[in-house]
C-alpha cells in the first residue's frame, strides 16, 4: 500500500456530516457502484450521518443501472444526478479522472472537500484526501480498509457490495490484479457469509436468452487482424434489444479475449449518435492503457477504454498499429531478460 497512515486518518475524519455525496463513474461497473454503496452503508453504520450515492452520466439524466448492478443491496437508493446539491464532502470512487464523472465533474471544484478513492495508474485523481493505490486489485479493496478504519465490521450488505467490486475487477480472481491481499479480502468476505454462489450467478453466470443471441452475433462478426488484434462491433440498438447497458459488455469482450492468436481484444460499441465507446483487453500481457491513452482514454494495463468519433475502420486501423508496436516492444523486453 502506498497510502500513508496520515492520509487514511484524514479520510476517516472527512467522512462525517449530512451533505456527503459519493460519486460513481459513468457506465458504472460493480467496482464503482459496489464501493460507493458499501461506503455509504458503512458511514451510516458508523453513526456519521447519511451519505448519498450518485452515478455520473453525460447529460445529467439518471443512469439506468445495469440490471445486475440494480440488484446490489442499496442500489435502489441511488439518487438523480440532476437533483444533487453541491456537497460539503464529495467522495469519488473508481474514477481515473474528473471527466469520468460526466455532468458531475464540476462538483470536484465546488465541493467543500474532496476524497478521491481509486486504483488507476497515472490517473487524474484530484482532491484534499487522495486514497489512490494502483496496486489495489479494486477500489473495493481500498474501501474495505476505510470501512475497517471507520470501525464497521465487514459483514452484511457492506460485505456483499465489496465482494461484487472485488470479484469483478479481479476477473473472478483470474486477472493479473489478483494479489495475495485481494485473495485475503475475498476470504474475509466469504467468511462473513457473502452469498458467493448467488452473486456469481447474478454478476457473471446467468444471462437472458437475448444476451446469448447477442453474444452469438458479436462473435459471428468478430475479425482477426494479423497484427494481433481480434475485434468486433456492437450497436446501441443491439445492446438495447438484449437489455444491456454500455458498461455491461464485459461478458462480450471477455469472449474475444480468449483468442490465442491475438495480443489484444477490442469491442467497439457504437452509439446512435455514431460515437464509438471502445473496450480494450490485453491478451498476452501487452499493455493496453497507453493504446487507450493515445485516443484520449485510459484505464488499467490490462483493461482500458476510450471514446472515438472516427469510423470503425479508422479506429481498428489505429489500434491494430498500436498493438503491433506494443507487442513488438514486449517481445524485445522478454528476449532481453
Ligand atoms: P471498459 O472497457 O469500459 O470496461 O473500461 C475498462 C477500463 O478502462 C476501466 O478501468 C475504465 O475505467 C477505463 N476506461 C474506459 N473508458 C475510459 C475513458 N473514456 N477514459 C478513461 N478511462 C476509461
Ligand atoms: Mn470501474
Ligand atoms: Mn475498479
Amino acid at each position: 500500500m502506498t497510502i500513508t497512515t496520515a492520509e487514511w486518518e484524514r479520510a476517516v475524519a472527512a467522512l462525517r456530516g449530512e451533505r456527503l455525496l459519493i460519486a460513481c463513474h459513468m457506465d458504472p461497473d460493480a467496482d464503482t457502484l459496489g464501493s460507493a454503496l458499501a461506503l455509504a452503508q458503512a458511514v451510516g453504520l458508523a453513526g456519521r450521518g447519511t451519505a448519498e450515492v450518485v452515478v455520473g452520466t453525460v447529460d445529467g439524466r439518471p443512469a439506468s443501472l445495469p440490471r445486475r448492478l440494480g440488484a446490489l443491496p442499496g442500489a435502489e437508493d441511488v439518487v438523480d444526478p440532476a437533483r444533487v446539491a453541491v456537497p460539503d464532502t464529495l467522495v469519488v470512487v473508481d474514477c481515473s479522472g474528473p471527466d469520468r464523472l460526466g455532468s458531475l465533474a464540476p462538483l470536484v471544484d465546488q465541493a467543500g472537500q474532496v476524497v478521491w478513492i481509486d486504483h488507476h495508474r497515472d490517473g487524474g485523481a484530484r482532491g484534499d484526501v487522495l486514497l489512490v493505490d494502483p496496486t489495489a486489485a479494486a477500489t473495493a479493496e481500498l474501501v474495505a480498509e476505510l470501512v475497517r478504519r471507520l470501525g464497521v465490521p465487514l459483514e452484511g450488505s457492506v460485505a456483499t457490495n465489496l465482494y461484487a467490486g472485488l470479484v469483478t475487477d479481479t476477473g473472478r480472481f483470474g486477472h493479473s490484479s489478483t494479489t495475495p491481499s485481494a485473495m485475503r479480502l475475498g476470504a474475509e468476505l466469504v467468511a462473513a457469509d457473502v452469498d458467493v454462489v448467488g452473486l456469481t450467478r447474478l454478476l457473471f453466470a446467468e444471462q437472458r436468452f437475448s444476451e446469448l443471441t447477442l453474444l452469438g452475433a458479436v462473435l459471428a462478426d468478430a475479425r482477426l487482424d494479423p497484427r494481433g488484434l481480434v475485434w468486433s462491433v456492437v450497436d446501441e440498438e443491439q445492446l438495447d434489444a438484449a437489455g444491456l447497458a454500455f458498461g455491461e459488455t464485459d461478458g462480450l469482450v471477455d469472449h474475444l479475449r480468449t483468442v490465442s492468436e491475438a495480443d489484444c481484444a477490442l469491442l467497439l460499441k457504437r452509439r446512435r449518435s455514431g460515437e464509438l465507446k471502445c473496450s480494450l483487453r490485453s491478451i498476452n500481457g501487452v499493455e493496453v492503457r497507453s493504446v487507450a491513452a493515445s485516443f484520449g482514454g485510459g484505464g488499467h494495463d490490462q483493461a482500458a477504454g476510450f471514446t472515438a468519433h472516427d469510423d470503425v475502420e479508422g479506429v481498428v486501423e489505429r489500434v491494430a498499429e498500436a498493438v503491433a508496436e506494443a507487442a513488438g516492444s514486449r517481445v524485445t523486453s522478454t528476449i532481453r531478460r
